[in-house]
């Protein structure tokens, strides 16, 4: 229940920028990853997500993000 209250605020999203080159897009791309750390959420564009895949995937996080 409390997991679609972070996809709601996903959706509400006007920009989204890459935590790794800055790069903004308009809402928050499919190809993007969006992950939820300490409460802060993190964006990586589809480029940083292949260049940092075995990063993010090592780095799971406590509390399931969906
Ligand atoms: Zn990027």
């Amino acid at each position: 229940m409390n997991q679609k209250t972070y996809e709601q605020a996903d959706l509400t999203t006007d920009h989204a920028e890459c935590v790794q080159c800055g790069t903004t897009a308009e809402g928050t791309p499919a190809t993007w990853t969006c992950t939820i750390a300490n409460g802060t959420r993190h964006h990586l564009c589809d480029i940083c997500t292949r260049a940092h895949l075995r990063v993010i995937e090592s780095h799971l996080d406590p509390v399931p993000t969906r």
